[in-house]
């Protein structure tokens, strides 16, 4: 439906006939805006762009304010609210809810000195978190573990759609590509390809903006790639992790693209859509760390299934997901092994080899909340309660 908390459109799920049939975004005359863009700012004004998580706990919203002079850090840029109940986190009644700076970037879209800010959501009336805001809890447990240097290093997949909801390149009128999936894996040729323009001006704007952007790649179904954060130490992983999340979805907007992190966008016959999270600490990266992670693994499998259940936005989807084919392991059956892509964790070769190294979480769908997953991965690993 059209209603302000609709997730990203994917083909499956959504009533296509509520779904735009074009973009108009690409195709405004860019050469205007240019003229507008030249004009020089005053020399004391610059543009921040607030971002934050909107209550889907998916989707991402920003608004501008002018500031005086540069937040070179998070407390220099001021507190800020907004209308909690247009975005799902509050009622109308009692809507004022408040944006707290977090962490700034450069703005990639703007260029220097203009900055990106993002935030976490307080509700307005107790300063609480609001619904979607678990930012708190993986930060509190970062702060408690702050001597095992948690690091996390984040693959994030995603599927490129075009506004009608169909996959980017896709023929139209509900067909599939004809080319098999290993073709489009780290591929080149034009048949086998859709979107790399989007790719690289993500990995520029990314690193650009400070984030400590890794990688990337294509993944297997036509239209679909991926990128990789880290591995950083604590709560900047999955800071950055979000941020390059607003970035890809502001910078396809400019090519009229829908981006989509549904864990199953075109439904049971074709591959899922993931956010592997690898994490290690100073006791696994340590002589002996083998024997700790396969603590930890013990530890994780106890838990199975309450991780299940945060570690996509909606749950159903990443079962749909973890059906046991497309290097999947099943939803309900705990397993891991070493070089093994078909288990829920999995451990590097390297690392068996060393003694020593990280864990690498292949459950996650590909729209979780990275605050969520590497808290919950520290909470059972190494302990302690959130509160
Ligand atoms: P694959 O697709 O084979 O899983 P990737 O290169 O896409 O491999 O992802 C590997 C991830 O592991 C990267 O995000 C990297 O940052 C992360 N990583 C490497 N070493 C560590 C470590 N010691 N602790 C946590 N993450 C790590
Ligand atoms: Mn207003
Ligand atoms: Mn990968
Ligand atoms: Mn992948
Ligand atoms: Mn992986």
């Amino acid at each position: 439906n059209n209603s302000v908390l609709s997730k990203s459109p994917n083909v499956m799920f959504v009533v296509r006939r509520n779904l735009l049939k074009h973009s108009i975004n690409h195709i405004m005359n860019k050469k205007v805006l240019d003229r507008y863009l030249r004009l020089p700012l005053p020399c004391n004004k610059i543009l921040a762009t607030y971002v934050w998580i909107d209550g889907s706990g998916i989707n991402m919203r920003c608004k501008d304010r002018v500031l005086d002079c540069v937040p070179y850090c998070p407390e220099a840029a001021p507190f800020w609210s907004f209308d909690g109940s247009s975005t799902g986190l509050a009622t109308t009644t009692n809507s004022d809810t408040s944006l707290r700076p977090v962490a700034v970037y450069r703005d990639p879209f703007r260029a220097d000195p203009h900055v990106l800010v993002l935030c976490d959501v307080l509700k307005g009336d107790s300063q609480e978190p609001a619904a979607t805001n678990f930012r708190i809890f993986c930060n509190k447990l970062i702060e408690m573990h702050k001597a095992e240097e948690p690091w996390f290093g984040l693959e994030q997949e995603y599927t490129m759609l075009d506004v009608d909801g169909w996959g980017l390149g896709w023929p139209k009128g509900g067909g599939y590509p004809t080319v098999k999936y290993q073709y489009s894996y780290c591929g080149v040729g034009a048949k086998y390809m859709a979107g790399r323009d989007i790719v690289e001006a993500h990995e520029r704007a990314c690193l650009y903006a400070g984030c400590d952007f890794e990688g990337t790649n294509a993944e297997v179904t036509h239209a679909s790639w991926e990128w990789q954060v880290g591995a950083t130490v604590g709560i900047k992983a999955p800071d950055d992790l979000w941020m390059t999340r607003f970035i890809m979805n502001r910078l396809a907007e400019d090519y009229g693209v829908d981006i989509t992190y549904h864990p199953k966008p075109f439904g049971m016959l074709h591959p899922g859509i993931g956010m592997h999270h690898n994490f290690s600490c100073v006791k696994m990266r340590s002589d002996g760390g083998y024997e700790f992670i396969l603590e930890c693994i013990k530890k994780l499998e106890k838990n199975h299934m309450k991780h299940m259940k945060v570690y996509s936005n909606e749950v159903w989807s990443n079962k749909m997901r973890l059906s046991g084919k497309f290097e999947t392991a099943p939803f309900d059956k705990f397993s891991w092994g070493v070089a093994n892509r078909g288990t829920s964790i999995r451990i590097q070769r390297e690392t068996k080899a060393k003694g020593k190294g990280y864990l690498e979480d292949r459950r996650p769908g590909g729209d979780c909340d990275p605050y969520l997953v590497c808290g919950l991965l520290m909470e059972t690993c190494l302990g302690g309660s959130s509160g």
